[in-house]
């Protein structure tokens, strides 16, 4: 009987999000599981690092990877599944792109283990103990990964073959992509495995949406009651599907909520925080052009609403780490 091709499933600087929907494939998780031979997928089955590295290198026919790399053990593991691995997909808005964790970018190692150690109203912590890579604790020497200076996404410390985006990215394509795979039928390296459409091309609320949209009043979603026939940004909800490639199902859409971007920038677009604004800029309308600074004004945290799931990408993101090399990143 011919051999399966083996396949490693893991998760790096993540939440866990994209391996449930790795499991959210119900039946066809068994359709998979029995096409392919898991080496090693820590949220579901007890394989072990060591495992991994006794393979020969490139003997794995894939590596999906979830998560950013935000510490040395991230980036041993992306490192290691890299040379195992014949395919690499990165798996979800954190392995494309950062992710939301890609947003502690806007500060730096040390400001962020001050405030979550020290600083933060509910901390108790009256030595300012902070966690060491090294520590001895009754005569044991206790070890952690380094924590880096930045996040960064998979692609930015290993070579990325193919990409899901998706905060998480939806079964089905998680399915077609690994079939994909399987059947060797694959776009060009680099490529999403996703639609290239924008959202707003297959969104409901498109239908009605004015050849001319101008927003005069930026308002919350929590603070209307809208009418699920119109586009959110007709009613002055700030709505990124222009620039975000659709493939997730319109889900947040569906349910009352206007789209964060968690899918990228459409294909060809390499900062989806400028596109979000660009396309934004080109619509809101005041009657004085003084009126106009006061509007934008009323945009709540615009370096995390146009920058959510793709900081570290971004043409900002990148000069950051340009002076944080991973190599010098060690305290
Ligand atoms: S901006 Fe948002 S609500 Fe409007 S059509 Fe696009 S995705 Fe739909
Ligand atoms: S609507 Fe936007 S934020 Fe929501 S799942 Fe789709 S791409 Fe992601």
């Amino acid at each position: 009987m011919a051999q399966k091709p083996k396949v490693a499933i893991t998760w790096l600087g993540a939440c866990g999000g994209c391996d449930m929907a790795v499991v959210d494939l119900d039946a066809g998780l068994l359709d998979v599981a029995d096409k392919l031979d898991i080496v090693l997928w820590p949220v579901a089955l007890d394989y072990k690092y060591q495992d991994v590295q006794a393979l020969s290198d490139c003997s794995l026919a894939l590596a999906i990877i979830s998560g950013c790399v935000r510490n040395d053990e991230h980036l041993e593991i992306a490192r290691l599944l890299r040379q195992k691995a014949g395919l690499v997909l990165a798996l979800g808005a954190c392995a494309c792109f950062g992710g939301t964790p890609g947003l502690a970018n806007f500060v730096g190692r040390q400001e962020i283990l001050d405030f979550v150690y020290r600083d933060a109203p509910t901390v108790e912590n009256p030595e300012g103990t902070i966690p060491q890579e090294k520590s001895l604790v009754n005569g044991h020497e206790l070890t952690l990964p380094a924590f880096h200076e930045k996040v960064r996404a998979i692609k930015q410390v290993i070579d990325v073959d193919y990409f899901l985006p998706g905060c998480p990215p939806p079964p089905h394509l998680i399915s077609q992509a690994i079939n994909a795979v399987l059947a060797g039928d694959l776009p060009p390296k680099g490529s999403a495995l996703a639609p290239r459409r924008a959202l707003c091309d297959v969104c409901p609320r498109n239908r009605k949406k004015p050849a001319r949209l101008e927003i005069h009043q930026i308002r919350q979603i929590h603070t209307i009651e809208t009418d699920p026939d119109y586009c959110f940004l007709e009613e002055g909800i700030l709505c990124m599907g222009p620039a975000t490639r659709s493939g997730c199902g319109e889900t947040c859409i569906r349910n009352n909520m206007p789209c964060r971007g968690c899918f990228g920038p459409v294909a060809g677009v390499e900062d989806a925080g400028t596109k979000h604004l660009s396309a934004l800029a080109s619509i809101l309308r005041t009657e004085q052009y003084f009126d106009l600074a006061q509007l934008v004004e009323t945009i709540p945290d615009p370096a995390g609403l146009f920058y959510r799931f793709t900081q570290p990408v971004s043409i900002l993101g990148k000069a950051a780490l340009k002076m944080h090399p991973l190599d010098k990143e060690r305290p």
